[in-house]
């Protein structure tokens, strides 16, 4: 694998180089907001690299849109048009942090199950995922609890390092080497002095994350207080809005619809949560979650206890983007924490 640098002043150039094979999506700044977008002319601007800690819409929409056609259908003449993404088309997504590539393997788990989704799958097939490593992590962030870190490259085919003027450019996988291949003439060598500011620029970054969480026993735990009150603390305040879920990366649950217009319609997809009452809302009106409680406590288990039972990892990367954006301040932290130290009594 090989390592570059380039001049940050000439970020937008590098994007132009990358753009002449690939389809560029990195942070945009826009309403002030940092959302993962389509680098176009006359779109919104890049955001500053050193300006923001995390994007505030994951990147995860990029392979799971928000909304998404999966086939048009034509009454009457029984056609039908899948919308199935290209596996050969190629995607770049520049700046993403590592928590969030780390979310893309989380998630993989889920669309590569029992069916192959070849939504997701085929963008994945097609992405290519360069990394941006966090020098100043979120108050919120607990990356480190959850096998990842600021600067974890694992997840990435081509990881990166603000180093200032600099930006210092690793190759890591395959796909990461086609790519700097595909904008060579505007990268340069790096030297030893490099590697050495990104080595320095890693340990000083773990230092600075102030949260963290022992998850050891909590997927067993958290079955033991299925009925325990202990939920309420946490959801009389719950306002049920959502946010915790649709802004986590690895969050994943999806409704499917069809829109019918006259005689032809389409079947799409959208985000989902279960902190809403309607998402488990039988058609009987038999709802088995029927108060935040239940929701709340769905939301935690599931990523914490459900998940690693059926396919070995919790699904958290510990973006703290949950923590962060609810508006009542709960924190998935302090609940992991308390239910940790809640007494459970035996049965009988
Ligand atoms: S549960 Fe919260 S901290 Fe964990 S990945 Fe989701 S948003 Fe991030
Ligand atoms: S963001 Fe907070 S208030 Fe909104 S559903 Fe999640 S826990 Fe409840």
């Amino acid at each position: 694998m090989a390592d570059y640098v380039f001049q940050k002043e000439k970020i937008e150039e590098l994007l132009g180089g990358m753009a002449k094979n690939y389809e560029v999506h990195a942070p945009l700044l826009n309403a002030g907001i940092v959302r993962f977008g389509k680098v176009e002319e006359g779109g919104p601007a890049l955001a500053k690299l050193d300006d923001y800690s995390n994007s505030s819409v994951p990147p995860k929409e990029l392979l799971f849109p928000q909304t998404e056609t999966l086939f048009r259908y034509r009454l009457g003449t029984g056609g039908i048009e899948p919308k199935v993404p290209d596996a050969g088309a190629k995607v770049a997504v520049f700046g993403i942090r590592p928590c969030d590539a780390q979310a893309f393997a989380i998630v993989d788990k889920l669309f590569g199950w029992d069916y192959p989704d070849p939504y997701f799958q085929n963008r994945r097939k097609s992405t290519v995922l360069i990394g941006l490593a966090c020098s100043s992590p979120c108050s919120t962030c607990f990356c480190t609890s959850l096998g990842g870190g600021p600067t974890n490259d694992e997840y990435l085919d081509v990881a990166m390092y603000d180093l200032g003027n600099e930006i210092y450019l690793k190759t890591v996988t395959e796909k990461g080497d086609e790519l700097c291949k595909s904008i060579s003439d505007l990268l340069e060598e790096a030297s030893p002095s490099h590697l050495e500011a990104c080595q320095n620029q890693s340990k000083e970054a773990a230092s600075k994350i102030r949260r963290s969480i022992d998850t050891n026993g909590i997927p067993e735990k958290l079955p033991a207080l299925y009925d325990n009150p202990f939920w309420e603390q946490f959801s009389d305040r719950c306002l049920g809005c959502g946010i915790c879920t649709y802004l986590c990366p690895t969050c994943h649950c999806f409704d499917i619809q069809d829109e019918v217009e006259v005689f032809d319609g389409r079947r799409a997809r959208m985000w989902d949560t279960c902190m809403f009452e309607e998402y488990t809302r039988h058609a009987s009106g038999h709802n088995p979650r029927p108060t935040r409680k239940e929701r709340t406590r769905n939301r935690v288990s599931h990523k914490y206890s459900y998940f690693p039972t059926n396919f070995g990892v919790i699904a958290c990367v510990g973006c703290g983007r949950c923590i962060k954006y609810c508006p009542v301040n709960i924190d998935i932290i302090d609940i992991l924490e308390k239910s940790i130290a809640v007494e459970v009594k035996e049965a009988g």
